[in-house]
C-alpha cells in the first residue's frame, strides 16, 4: 500500500509540476494565420480551441488539420500526459487507476488552456470531469464537441491497442455505456458538430467554419441579494439548452410550459437541446396563446399539469414563450410545491428585453392586470435571439416600445436606438442582440437597486416611463389585441415626453424626437395613429385607478432628457387632460 502510494506520488509529480521553466521561456509560436489561399483571411483565434468527444470521434485527426489551417500549434492531451509521466496512458491506468489519471489529465489541460492559444485534442473522459469543464470555461477556450455515431466510432477504435477502456471488452457495449455517461457533459461544450462519415478534411473545414462563425453568447450577471443569476444572450441557445442549464440547476429534471404557437415553432429544438444534455422532461404543459391565458384558472391547469407529469422539488420549470408564458409559468413555479427552480426562455422581443428579467410573475384578475402574483427570480435566462426570426413583425415592433423606453432611461442607448432601431426592426441580428443585451443590462441595474419595488422615489418605478398612459390606453381597449402593450408604451413615451416638455422639465425638441423615432421603427407614435378614438376623461379616470397610484395622486415618470428621468406625483390632472385633448382625444 505504502509503496504504491509513494510510487503514485512520484508519477504525479511531473504531471502536477508547473511547466518546465526552460520550456516556458520558449514561447509557443503566435497564431500566424493560415497560409495564403489555404483558409479564411480572418486573423487566427486568440483563444485555445479544445476538441472533446468520444474515443474515435477524430479529435486528433481533425485537431492537427485545424491547427495547420489556423496557424496554431496542435497538442494532444494524452501525448502531453504520457510525456509528463514517462509512460503510456494504458500503463498509468493499469498501474494507478483511472482516478489518478484524471487528476493528472486535469492539471495538464489546465496548464495548456492557461497558456497561449493552441488546438488541443482531449481524451474522451477529460470533459466528463466537472473541474476540467470549469477550468476550460474559465480559461476562455472555445470547446467543440465532435459527435459521431456508434458504427463510425467502432470502426475507428477497433484495432487500437492503446485504449485502456476497451481492452478485452465488446467495443459497442463500451461505447454505449460511455455515451450514456458522457454525452450530458459533452453537451456543455460551446459548440457541437456531427462529423459522421465525412473525411477528416471535410470535417475540418466544417469545424473551422463553425468556430470562426461563432460568437460566444453574452452573459450578464444579475446580482440580487438572494443570489446572482445570469442572462445569457445569443444565437442558437435553444439547441444547446441542456449544456447551458445544467450547471445552474439542482437536477436534470425539468418541466416546460409554453403556448401552442411557440411550442409548434421552438419546442422541438429546446426538447432536443435538453435531451442532449441528459435532461428528463417530466412534463410539457401548453396553454393557448394570448393574454387570456394569464388567469387563475389557467394557473391551476398548469400546476396540475406539472404535478401530473411528476414534477418534484428538484424539477425546474422552464418558461418557453413571450411575457404571457413567462408570467404564468413563473407564478406556477413560485407556488408549485411552495416554490420550484425557474428558468426563463423568452421568445418575444418584449420578453427578452423586459419581462424575463426582474422576477415579477403573475396573472390578471377581473379587477385589473397583474393583480395576483409573486416575485420569483429565475435561475438563469436564455434569450435566444434566433427565436425572434419567427416573431410576427407587429410583435417585434411592440417589443421595441420597451427598448426605446430603456434607451430614454439609459442615455447613450437612446442615441443608439435612433441610429439602429430601423435596422433591428428589419431583422439585423447584431442590432437585435445589442438591443436585448443593453436592455437587460439597464433593467438588471435598476432591479438590483430596488429588488421589490420599494424605493420611495425613482428605483424600479422608473421602468414605468410611458406606462401611466400605456396602461390607461390598454385598459380602454380591453386587452383585446387592438393595441399591444408595447404599442401602448410607444404612444405613452411620446405622451410622457410631451408632458415633460409642457411642464418645463425638458426641452421642446424632445416630444418630436421621441415620436419621430417611434415612427421610424413602424410603431404608432401618437394617440391619433391608433385605430380608435379615446376620451380624455376616460383615460384620466383610468390613470387615477392605476395600481401605482398612491394617496390618490397620479404618479408619472417624466424626463429632463435621455438618461435623466424621475418619478413624480406633482402633475396637475388638468395638464394631462389638456395634453390628451391636444393630441386628439375627445
Ligand atoms: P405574448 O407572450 O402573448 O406573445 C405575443 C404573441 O407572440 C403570442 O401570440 C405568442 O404565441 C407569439 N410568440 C411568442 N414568441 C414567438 C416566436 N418566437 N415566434 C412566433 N410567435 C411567437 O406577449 P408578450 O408581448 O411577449 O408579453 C406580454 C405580457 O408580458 C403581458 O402579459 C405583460 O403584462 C407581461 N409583462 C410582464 C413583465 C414582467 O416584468 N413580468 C414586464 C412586461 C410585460
Ligand atoms: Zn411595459
Amino acid at each position: 500500500m505504502l509503496a504504491s502510494r509513494a510510487v503514485s506520488r512520484n508519477l504525479a509529480d511531473p504531471l502536477l509540476a508547473p511547466p518546465d521553466p526552460a520550456a516556458a521561456a520558449e514561447p509557443l509560436p503566435a497564431p500566424a494565420g493560415p497560409p495564403p489561399g489555404a483558409g479564411p483571411s480572418l486573423p487566427g483565434p486568440t483563444r485555445s480551441i479544445v476538441l472533446v468527444g468520444m474515443p474515435g470521434a477524430g479529435k486528433s485527426a481533425i485537431g492537427k488539420r485545424l491547427a495547420a489551417r489556423l496557424g496554431l500549434p496542435f497538442l494532444d492531451a494524452d501525448t502531453e500526459i504520457e510525456n509528463a509521466a514517462g509512460m503510456t496512458v494504458a500503463e498509468i491506468f493499469s498501474r494507478y487507476g483511472e482516478a489518478h489519471f484524471r487528476d493528472g489529465e486535469r492539471r495538464v489541460i489546465n496548464r495548456i488552456a492557461a497558456g497561449p492559444p493552441v488546438v488541443l485534442a482531449t481524451g474522451g473522459g477529460a470533459y466528463a470531469d466537472a473541474r476540467t469543464r470549469r477550468a476550460l470555461r474559465e480559461s476562455g477556450a472555445v470547446t467543440l464537441w465532435l459527435r459521431a455515431d456508434i458504427p463510425v466510432l467502432k470502426r475507428r477504435i477497433i484495432g487500437r491497442s492503446n485504449r485502456p477502456l476497451f481492452i478485452g471488452r465488446d467495443p459497442e457495449e463500451v461505447l454505449r455505456g460511455l455515451m450514456a455517461a458522457r454525452y450530458p457533459f459533452y453537451a456543455e461544450a460551446d459548440l457541437a458538430l456531427d462529423c459522421g462519415e465525412d473525411t477528416p478534411e471535410v470535417t475540418t473545414l466544417r469545424v473551422e467554419r463553425a468556430i470562426l462563425g461563432w460568437q460566444r453568447p453574452a452573459r450578464l450577471p444579475v446580482a440580487l441579494s438572494t443570489g446572482a443569476y445570469e442572462v445569457v444572450v445569443g444565437a442558437g441557445l435553444l439547441a444547446r439548452a441542456g449544456g447551458l442549464l445544467a450547471p445552474h440547476l439542482p437536477s436534470r429534471r425539468v418541466a416546460v410550459v409554453s403556448d401552442a404557437s411557440v411550442a409548434a415553432l421552438h419546442l422541438p429544438t429546446l426538447r432536443a437541446g435538453l435531451t442532449e444534455g441528459g435532461f428528463d422532461i417530466r412534463a410539457e404543459v401548453l396553454v393557448p396563446p394570448g393574454e387570456g391565458s394569464k388567469r387563475m384558472s389557467m394557473l391551476e391547469e398548469v400546476l396540475e399539469g406539472l404535478l401530473a407529469g411528476g414534477a418534484d422539488r428538484g424539477t425546474a420549470v422552464i418558461a418557453l414563450g413571450g411575457g404571457v408564458v413567462g408570467d404564468l409559468a413563473g407564478f406556477a413555479a413560485a407556488v408549485a410545491l411552495r416554490g420550484l427552480p425557474f428558468v426563463q426562455v423568452p421568445t418575444t422581443l418584449l420578453a427578452q428585453v423586459d419581462s424575463s428579467v426582474g422576477g415579477k410573475t403573475g396573472v390578471n384578475l377581473s379587477a385589473g392586470k397583474n393583480l395576483a402574483g409573486a416575485f420569483h427570480q429565475p435561475r438563469i435566462v436564455l434569450a435566444d435571439t434566433d427565436t425572434l426570426g419567427t416573431l410576427p413583425p407587429r410583435e417585434l415592433r411592440a417589443g421595441w416600445g420597451e427598448v426605446a423606453k430603456h434607451g430614454l432611461l439609459q442615455g447613450p442607448l437612446w442615441e443608439w436606438c435612433e441610429a439602429r432601431g430601423p435596422a433591428a426592426m428589419a431583422g439585423d441580428a447584431e442590432a437585435l442582440r445589442h438591443a436585448v443585451l443593453e436592455s437587460c443590462r439597464l433593467k438588471a441595474g435598476v432591479v438590483v437597486a430596488d429588488e421589490r419595488e420599494e424605493a420611495p422615489e425613482g428605483g424600479r418605478a422608473l421602468l414605468n416611463l410611458g406606462h401611466t398612459f400605456a396602461h390607461a390606453l390598454e385598459a380602454e381597449c380591453g386587452y383585446d389585441g387592438t393595441l399591444l402593450h408595447g404599442e401602448a408604451v410607444g404612444v405613452g413615451l411620446g405622451l410622457a415626453a410631451a408632458l415633460s416638455a409642457r411642464l418645463g422639465h425638458c426641452s421642446q425638441e424632445w416630444p418630436g424626437r421621441v415620436m419621430e423615432h417611434l415612427a421610424s421603427v413602424g410603431l404608432p407614435a401618437r394617440l391619433r395613429d391608433l385605430p380608435r378614438p379615446f376620451s380624455a376623461e376616460a383615460l384620466v379616470g383610468r390613470m387615477r385607478k392605476d395600481k401605482k397610484v398612491r394617496d390618490g395622486a397620479m404618479r408619472f415618470v417624466l424626463m429632463r432628457g435621455a438618461g435623466d428621468v424621475f418619478t413624480t406625483a406633482e402633475v396637475p390632472p388638468e395638464a394631462v387632460m389638456a395634453l390628451l385633448r391636444d393630441e386628439g382625444a375627445g
